[in-house]
């Protein structure tokens, strides 16, 4: 069984961490919040009373933090880069841009350190069933390495290529989410002024070119998916908050790639303006409810 530095104990770091100690590794945990930390312990977990403290002797650091910049301040100043030993493999979680991502694993690699990117899909009910999706960055080598651990958290676990590939898999993705989210809203807005039932609409669209994830497992309506969460006033699910965090991300790095990705600017946009209007804590479907101008 391994030894497992785990940094970033939130709402997906922490059932994470406790799934590593269902499946007997130990755990010694780091966060800013020290309740987060206490929900560990009280798990079957060690508390880490540093950063330094959480990435010393063990066999892997494993981090699960906001964004990009409090990725940069644990890996690069706070010291983790300094405090491991070389055989020490390091997993980041998060997600983040991909600039950062390369840009950190390339300061582990000059220190002869194996760091991969591994962000999740699968929201908090993965985190907590052990089913998330890894997309995964980084070295054959290191993905090897690391497989074992992530199977305790996940269920399907990807070998995306190269550093900073499982974030550009994890933004690309959700980039035609948050696409396909808008254009199955504004398909049933068209359909309501039509006067066309959302039910017919659904049989109709759902077998045929218009279907799509969004339509199906996740329609912004209610009633068609009784699981979705248009049946539950968009309690989330995945918030839109989260939506615009990823699509912003996608035009950074479109922007850094000289890539042209007008739809998903479009996109960000208009999570941009439903989130700034207060609904950043509603499900990402919840746009219909914009479009629709209630
Ligand atoms: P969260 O805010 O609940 O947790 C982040 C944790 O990191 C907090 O407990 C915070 O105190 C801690 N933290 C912040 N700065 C720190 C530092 N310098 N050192 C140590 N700890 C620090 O966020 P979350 O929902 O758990 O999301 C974490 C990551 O997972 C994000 O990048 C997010 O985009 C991604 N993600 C979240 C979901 C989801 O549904 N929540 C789904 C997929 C991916």
């Amino acid at each position: 069984m391994a030894r497992i530095g785990f940094i970033g104990l939130g709402n997906m770091g922490l059932p994470m961490s406790l799934n590593l100690r269902k499946v007997g590794h130990s755990v010694a945990g780091f966060d800013v919040s020290a309740a987060a930390v206490e929900k560990l312990v009280a798990g079957g977990g060690t508390a880490a009373d540093a950063i330094k403290a959480a990435a010393s002797n063990v066999d892997a650091v494993i981090s699960m933090l906001p964004s990009g910049s409090e990725v940069r301040e644990v890996y690069l100043k706070a010291g983790v880069l300094d405090a491991i030993t070389p055989d020490t493999l390091l997993i980041d979680c998060s997600t983040i841009d991909v600039d950062s991502a390369r840009q950190v694993s390339a300061a582990a690699r000059e220190k002869g350190l194996a760091m991969l990117d591994a962000p999740v899909s699968g929201g908090v009910a993965g985190a907590q069933a052990a089913t998330l999706t890894f997309m995964v960055g980084g070295t054959e080598q290191a993905f090897a390495r690391a497989k074992p651990l992530l199977e305790a958290m996940g269920k399907t676990i990807v070998h995306a290529g190269p550093s900073g590939n499982g974030q550009a898999a994890k933004i690309c993705n959700n980039m035609v989410l948050g696409i396909s989210m808008i254009a199955v809203s504004e398909a049933f807005v068209l359909a309501e002024r039509l006067g066309l039932d959302a039910q017919k609409l659904f049989e109709i669209s759902s077998k045929s070119s218009g279907q799509c994830w969004s339509l199906t497992s996740y329609c912004p309506v209610p009633g068609p998916v009784p699981t979705s969460p248009a049946n539950r006033d968009y309690q989330p699910g995945f918030t839109a908050a989260m939506m615009l965090k990823d699509l912003r991300l996608a035009q950074e790095a479109a922007r850094s790639a000289g890539a042209s990705t007008p739809l998903g600017a479009e996109a960000a946009a208009l999570y941009g303006l439903f989130v700034g209007n207060g609904f950043g804590g509603r499900d990402f479907s919840g746009i219909i409810r914009f479009l629709r101008g209630t």
